[in-house]
């Protein structure tokens, strides 16, 4: 382990589930994951490996089976994952947020229905918000259920469904008119079904296909798919929390501790391409030096490290602030949008470095420079982050005349 992107003040426990990660990680992914991403191979054998570890469980409470850990041992995970193939941290990643919201929003009975199988990694979970007209703005949603006696009928089309095929619990927000009156804000009247599905692809559930995988440019070995459904009869007591019009607000809270995740997945990947290019820097040798020895190379692994060392600093400070049971939409906002710029520019500066061998798909920077890009998308664009970020902080220096 390096010198950057070190945390203080974790606990003996802390420090020894992510030295078990590490350690996952060094032997287990990072062999193997340029190679599976190549062929977009899902990765089975790691999947099965981060059960064993407890990994799908990691914030689940552990009356419900899991290690009831805090969302920052959870963030370093993920960012010590992410350092060995950004693909494994996102299969985690949709299933932590509906983890993460059942524990806070869900009914007993669904708590105890679907979390201690979440907890062994036996139910998967994954959660659509965006459809194939909108992303950003979530408000627009056209998917709509609709009541009928003591089931919902639901239809519409969703895109971009991370683990959509692999998962077999879809989080899936829809609009539901009933019960609000004319004229509702779009956001009240919305709400979040737990739809439970078979694995795979076609007609996983009557009424609910799961069309195929969507061929990407990076972010490969994770399903990422549609979700049609078309007269899909769900049960009313699969309504996220068991009322209705609370949707929205449910899947905001998700995403920000998403938000987190994304952050400490960009550490990650960051933290890998200053590996790779500060150790080729040390091998390759032009006008009879290293190029380590030129200042113009110094000069970018130091640039690289300083964006490593603050985008860990502001993901942690993040995790810490929510944790500490305080609202963490500003900071989750700045870390998610510094860490995945950061992410985009610490790995522009390896493949530079790597001159025209970082082109060549022998060298893993090749597929780091087309994983970075996803992180400025994914939980929010950077333009998102920076309305939320905007608003708060005007919220926070009211002009007082
Ligand atoms: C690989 C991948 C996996 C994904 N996984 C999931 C998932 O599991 N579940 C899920 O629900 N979604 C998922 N998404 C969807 C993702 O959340 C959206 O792509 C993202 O929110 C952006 O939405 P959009 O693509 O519709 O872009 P748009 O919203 O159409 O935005 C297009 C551009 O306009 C900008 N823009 C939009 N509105 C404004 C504004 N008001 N002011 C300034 N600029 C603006 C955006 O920043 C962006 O640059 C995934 C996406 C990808 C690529």
């Amino acid at each position: 382990m390096g010198r950057l992107a070190q945390t203080d003040g974790l606990t003996d426990i802390q420090r020894e589930i992510l030295a078990t990660v590490r350690d996952f990680v060094d032997k287990e992914i990072l062999p193997v994951a340029t190679d599976l991403e190549h062929k977009d191979e899902y990765p089975t054998e790691i999947v099965e490996g981060l059960k064993e570890l407890g990994v799908f469980g990691l914030m689940i409470p552990e009356e419900y089976g899991g290690l009831g850990e805090s969302l920052l041992t959870y963030a370093l995970c993920v960012e010590e994952i992410a350092r060995g193939w950004m693909s494994v941290s996102g299969i985690i990643n949709t299933h932590f947020i509906v983890a993460y919201m059942l524990k806070q929003h869900g009914t007993q009975e669904q708590k105890d229905h679907f979390l201690p199988r979440m907890a062994t990694g036996e139910v998967r979970g994954a959660f659509s918000m965006s459809e194939p007209g909108l992303g950003s703005d979530v408000s627009a949603i056209t998917s709509k259920g609709v009541r009928d006696g003591e089931e919902y009928v639901l239809d519409g089309q969703k895109m971009w469904l991370t683990n959509g095929g692999s998962s077999t619990l879809v989080a899936v927000l829809c609009r539901t008119d009933e019960g609000h009156p004319e004229g509702t804000a779009p956001h009240k009247s919305m709400t979040t079904f737990l739809v439970e599905k078979e694995p795979g692809f076609g007609e996983v559930r009557k009424g609910l296909t799961i069309p195929g995988k969507i061929d990407k440019m990076g972010y490969k070995g994770v399903d990422t798919t549609e979700l049609v459904m078309d007269g899909l009869r769900i049960p009313a007591d699969r309504v996220l929390g068991g009322e209705t019009g609370r949707g929205f607000y449910q899947m905001m809270d998700g995403v920000e501790v998403g938000r987190v995740n994304v952050a400490a997945r960009g550490c990650g990947v960051a933290q890998r391409a200053f590996e790779l290019g500060i150790d080729y820097a040390q091998q390759r040798q032009t006008f009879g030096k290293p190029i380590a020895k030129h200042q113009a190379i110094q000069f970018k692994l130091a640039e690289m490290a300083t964006k490593v060392e603050a985008a860990h600093a502001l993901m942690v400070g993040a995790a810490r602030k929510k944790d500490s049971g305080q609202r963490n939409d500003l900071e989750a906002g700045m870390a998610k949008y510094l860490a995945s710029e950061y992410c985009k520019e610490v790995v522009e500066d390896a493949f530079r470095i790597h001159g025209g061998y970082g082109f060549s798909k022998e060298y893993e920077i090749e597929r780091l420079y087309r994983e970075a890009p996803m992180l400025l998308i994914g939980e929010g664009t950077a333009e998102i982050q920076k309305m939320i970020v905007g608003r708060r902080l005007l919220e926070e220096y009211r002009f007082q005349g």
